[in-house]
């Protein structure tokens, strides 16, 4: 640890998922005192379980959409099903998890005054009419299909986020991310990088939805989370919204093909009908995280996908339960 490093005291919400896991690493390695509180829907200990023994990093199951007393002077709100089968599993309550849980995060940071950081996304842009997005950019979700109970409740969030920075002064970050991948996703979580990376491992058929001609633009997580602690970082002018992503566009076809290349698999690809609402095109303007976080993402899409693969390849697949019926 740096001797200048200001020791804080900060909370991750959703801290033994995918993202969460990797920014506790982080943290934690930078010296902070970590709390992680989870109620573990879409992840499992094993995420975090290497950092139990360290002293500055604390686990606490509890669900976000129950308030919770804790002294921090930083909340990173990560805590929300992220997948679409996922979020689709219990609609209300993912809604729930983004409103209550924006709700008593924001009243935390309010009490504390403690900085709050929110994990926002790309979905609140639905399916794009504009490409790429900017953050201007007011979007075109659909309020009553499958995928609004994610949608619309991460935009409330966001409301609200800016709602206690106007009314109460609370000193706020929110970015949007744009689809991001690596080692510790769930290998189950039907999100498209890990279902073709499980399914290329086992030979099975890769399944893609539609034609395929639907991109996605793919950061790697290391990338993602520097962006993170930029944003914290950054002056108290800056509250964002941010986007955070990796503007590399790819089509849905491209990237089976990929997959398939860098398994060397024998996976032939099927197509299966597209789901409803799915964004047709996504692809994410940086400009304002380039200029003023100085962020732009380091790794290629080939080389994260190399070490996803590899992290894929140690994993037992029979030690993960589909946390949904989803997948
Ligand atoms: P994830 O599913 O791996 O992580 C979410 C974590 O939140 C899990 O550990 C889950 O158990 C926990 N959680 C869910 N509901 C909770 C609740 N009510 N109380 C406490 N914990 C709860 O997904 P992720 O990819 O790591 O996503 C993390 C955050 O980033 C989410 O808010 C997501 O919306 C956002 N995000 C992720 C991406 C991406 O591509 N990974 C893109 C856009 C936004
Ligand atoms: N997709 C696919 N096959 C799969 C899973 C997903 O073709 O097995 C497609 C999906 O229809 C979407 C894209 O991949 O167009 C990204 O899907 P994902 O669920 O990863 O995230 P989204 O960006 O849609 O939230």
């Amino acid at each position: 640890m740096s001797t200048s490093l200001k020791v804080k005291r900060i909370l991750v919400t959703g801290g033994a998922g995918f993202l969460g896991s990797h920014l506790c690493d982080r943290l934690v390695s930078l010296g902070h005192d970590v709390i992680c509180l989870d109620n573990f829907f879409t992840s499992q200990k094993s995420n975090v379980v290497h950092l139990l023994a360290k002293p500055n990093f604390e686990l606490i199951r509890h669900d976000i959409t129950h308030d919770i007393w804790l002294e921090v002077d930083e909340i990173y709100n990560l805590a929300c099903p992220a997948a679409p089968g996922h979020y689709q599993y219990n609609p209300i309550k993912t809604m729930k998890t983004s409103v209550l849980g924006a709700i008593n995060v924001l009243g935390m940071a309010k009490r504390c005054r403690a900085k709050v950081f929110q994990a926002s996304t790309s979905e609140v842009y639905g399916d794009p009419t504009e490409h790429p997005q900017r953050e201007t950019y007011r979007g075109n979700v659909n309020p009553i299909g499958p995928r609004a109970c994610y949608d619309e409740g991460k935009r409330a969030a966001e409301t609200l986020f800016f709602d206690y920075h106007r009314m109460n002064r609370v000193n706020i970050r929110v970015v949007r991310i744009f689809n991001t991948f690596g080692p510790r996703m769930h290998p189950f979580d039907g999100r498209v990088v890990s279902n073709f990376i499980r399914q290329a491992l086992r030979h099975e058929d890769i399944t893609l939805f539609g034609d395929g001609n639907q991109s996605r633009s793919f950061c790697y997580v290391d990338d993602l989370i520097d962006g993170f602690i930029r944003m914290m970082d950054a002056p108290d002018d800056l509250i964002g919204p941010v986007n955070l992503g990796n503007p590399g566009e790819v089509s849905m076809k491209q990237l089976a093909e990929m997959v398939i290349e860098l398994t060397g698999s024998k996976s032939r690809v099927v197509h299966r009908p597209l789901p409803a609402d799915d964004p047709s095109r996504r692809c994410p303007d940086i400009t304002i995280a380039r200029t003023r976080l100085n962020w732009e993402p380091r790794v290629a899409l080939r080389d994260g996908l190399k070490k996803t693969i590899e992290y894929f390849r140690t994993l037992n697949f029979d030690d993960f339960r589909p946390p949904t019926p989803n997948f």
